[in-house]
């Protein structure tokens, strides 16, 4: 029996690992839950999974989450020290960072101090603060297992093997509703029309991402800190079918691809069981039907934003940070419908120019950053 925490329960990443939990349910003892604001569902994970603590946004949340279910004997905190709790209770072994973007981060350095094992689903942790995060796990005992499904992929081709023999890491990526459009049709997408995704159902945040390509640019950046390889030796690829979840290639030119469904279930389950491999009833891929795996160059000049974030990863420093913050505010702001889906990569671009460049940030100046950057992009989607 495994005591799990999951920050970020409400979610996509979050029900998934839920239905895990619960078609497993003498594996997994759920200790701590952690939502925003939606009381309905958190009320009925309440009740279902009987954790011992619970996190939501504020006071008032906890207030309407009373009203629909008991909280008796549960120890409910506000968002500002309710990650926090969740994370350095003594019971907790196991934590999936899911949660909405730069929260993860300073709940992950603490699960990392505190020696946890981190299902990390969140990219933010690793783009904002991926020299700090690295640095504290070879400090600490903690250590990350990746749970975004194009990372689990590489993570499993790289067991057992030497990094030292790594040529080439190949990132796949689905391309997005839009991988066909170039640059003078994507003028007029709509926001219903990004919220479509060929292959995954996920959070809107991602799911835009995803359309801008700005979700692989995160990925590579992400990549390049996990594994510890040079931004220079990985390359994205839009492979359209997603059958094929990333690939390594090393130095005898023998590559080790990790294929399976378009479904978290895998890599959450891959996260939670590691080292070990659980049966259980997902779908198995049917080569007879897949007619063919395709592979294709990403078109840069309509999808600015993996440009932009290739020169961040290949940059450093606090360009992660700044064009992790600005991106947030842009997609919210297209979103809410406040810009138009091509000016996205213009409101980031505009305010990584702007910042002063920091070489080796420490967290306090990445988190200062992020502050600044979001005002910056603010005024940039809501004044014009
Ligand atoms: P969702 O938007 O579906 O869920 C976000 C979760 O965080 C919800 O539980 C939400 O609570 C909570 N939340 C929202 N705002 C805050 C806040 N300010 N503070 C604390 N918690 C908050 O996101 P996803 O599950 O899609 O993604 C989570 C992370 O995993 C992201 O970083 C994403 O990039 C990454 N990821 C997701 C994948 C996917 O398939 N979805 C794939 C790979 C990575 P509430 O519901 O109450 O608002
Ligand atoms: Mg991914």
């Amino acid at each position: 029996m495994k005591n799990i925490a999951i920050l970020g329960s409400t979610g996509s990443i979050g029900t998934n690992a839920l239905k895990i939990v619960r078609s497993r349910p003498k594996d997994f003892n759920v200790i701590g839950i952690s939502g925003y604001s939606n009381v309905s569902l958190l009320a009925k994970q309440i009740k279902e999974f009987n954790p011992e603590i619970v996190s939501v946004k504020d006071d008032a949340v906890i207030k309407k989450l009373e009203k629909l279910v008991s909280l008796k004997g549960i120890k409910v905190y506000a968002q500002n020290i309710g990650l926090n709790k969740i994370v350095i209770n003594k019971k907790v072994k196991t934590i999936l960072v899911a949660t909405s973007g730069t929260v993860s981060l300073e709940p992950t350095l603490e699960a990392i101090e505190r020696g946890k094992i981190i299902a990390l689903a969140n990219k933010e942790p690793l783009v904002m603060a991926g020299q700090i995060v690295m640095e504290r796990i070879k400090k600490n005992k903690g250590y990350l297992i990746p749970v975004d499904s194009e990372h689990s992929a590489i993570f499993q081709c790289l067991k057992n093997e030497d990094i030292k023999k790594l040529r080439k890491i190949y990132l796949t990526g689905s391309g997005g509703p839009f991988k066909k459009l170039k640059k003078s049709q994507l003028e007029k997408v709509t926001l219903a029309m990004a919220l479509k995704h060929p292959k995954w159902k996920m959070g809107k945040k991602i799911t835009i991402d995803s359309a801008t390509l700005m979700n692989k640019g995160l990925e590579l950046i992400e990549a390049r800190w996990l594994f510890d390889v040079e931004p220079e030796k990985i390359e994205v690829i839009i492979h359209p079918e997603a059958v094929i979840h990333s690939m390594v290639e090393f130095c005898d030119r023998s590559i080790i691809a990790q294929l399976g469904i378009t479904d978290m279930r895998l890599p959450i389950q891959y996260a939670f069981d590691y080292p070990q491999r659980i049966d259980n009833d997902l779908q198995s891929i049917n080569f007879l039907k897949t007619k063919a795996l395709t592979f294709l160059k990403p078109d840069l000049l309509s999808f600015p934003c993996l440009a932009i974030a290739k020169q961040v990863a290949l940059k450093g420093g606090s360009c992660g940070a700044v064009m992790n913050a600005v991106n947030e505010i842009a997609v919210q702001a297209f979103l809410s419908e406040k810009i138009k889906f091509i000016e996205i990569p213009k409101i980031v671009s505009g305010v990584l120019k702007k910042h002063l460049f920091i070489k080796r940030p420490n967290l306090d100046e990445i988190l200062k950053l992020d502050i600044w950057a979001r005002r910056e992009a603010e005024l940039l989607c809501y004044q014009h």
